[in-house]
């Protein structure tokens, strides 16, 4: 797919996307995704359960999605960038996971969550472009302490396999969750990685008064990322305005951080694998409505940033199968 028919972002209505024009170049939108990712965490945090209610809501914008199965990781991969008994503990449920209990289904679903951002990134490295990979829980995983809902850091295994394998020299993570990934940070120092990884994720902004400023500024801030041969890009919903955990941009401000990114990674010629990060809104009803809303702007924004046609009406089709 060719990089010159980026479409206009369209006006917004109640937070979510309206129709962009329509454009040609069109590339199925690859997913990785299985049911085995999927897990109930007992946990405020939702990012367990996640990936199954992301695939579902993006099935009703009509985009040409491209579902693929993720390789699951082995035990040897995550000790790449983990302490391989921490390892061991974990996936045999004799230490607690990030969130705080020793779940055998949240150990199952670890290898997939983490596999899907590996098979995301090695599929972006492959077409150029990008790669999805709906799942979170991986920037406060450090290299032998799980926390904060996250056990294993799946940007940094990602980002360590692939230089070990040789299919990346240098690689990208940019981190645009509400909080800060001491995970990341931990496993670069330890590992000694910091020419390899560069981890950014900006702490200068942060409050609804610097939230234009932000989104003005993102075209030079990855710039940092020249040189990188693949970013991985923690897509947060927590900054948003009414998270209980973050708090300063609207959902048209999160939409537009979205587009500016892909749309200055695909200037830069980076491919990019996105993932989803953190979000803890509920509606009425105690479901995630107003993260998943987050989550369906970003794919909006990186098909947009790659030409495609956004189908209108997601809202009414979402209604009409209820
Ligand atoms: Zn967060």
């Amino acid at each position: 797919m060719n990089d010159t028919n980026a479409t206009n972002p369209g006006t917004r209505q109640q937070g979510r996307q309206r129709p962009a024009q329509n454009s040609a170049g069109e590339m199925p939108i690859p997913v990785f995704y299985s049911p085995a990712m999927v897990a109930n965490s007992e946990s405020f945090s939702p990012s367990a359960g996640k990936p199954a209610l992301a695939v579902e809501s993006w099935q009703f914008l009509g985009l040409p999605l491209e579902f693929h199965a993720p390789q699951p990781l082995s035990a040897e991969q995550f000790g790449v960038a983990h302490d391989p008994d921490f390892v061991a503990d974990v996936l045999s449920c004799r230490r607690t996971n990030g969130f705080s209990n020793k779940s055998p289904a949240v150990a199952a679903a670890l290898p997939w969550t983490s596999g899907a951002m590996l098979s995301a990134a090695r599929e972006a490295l492959n077409n150029g472009i990008g790669a999805i990979a709906p799942c979170s829980g991986f920037h406060h995983a450090g290299y032998d302490f799980a926390g904060g809902y996250c056990t294993f850091n799946g940007l940094m295994v990602t980002a360590a396999v692939l230089l070990a394998e040789g299919k990346a020299s240098k690689v990208g993570i940019l981190d645009f969750d509400q909080h800060w990934g001491n995970g990341t940070q931990d496993i670069i120092e330890r590992l000694h990685l910091h020419d390899q990884v560069v981890h950014y994720s900006p702490s200068e902004f942060s409050r609804p008064a610097k939230a234009e400023a932000f989104i003005a500024a993102i075209p030079k801030l990855l710039e940092r990322f020249a040189g990188c041969d693949l970013v991985l890009y923690q897509a947060g919903a927590d900054p948003h305005i009414e998270d209980p955990l973050g708090g300063w941009l609207t959902s048209d401000q999160l939409y537009r951080r979205d587009r500016a990114v892909f749309d200055g990674l695909r200037r830069l010629g980076i491919p990019v694998a996105w993932n989803l990060a953190g979000g803890y809104q509920h509606d009425d009803e105690g479901g995630i409505r107003p993260v998943l809303d987050i989550h369906d702007n970003t794919l909006v924004a990186f098909v947009e940033a790659h030409g495609h046609a956004v189908i209108p009406d997601a809202e009414a089709q979402r209604k009409e199968a209820a």
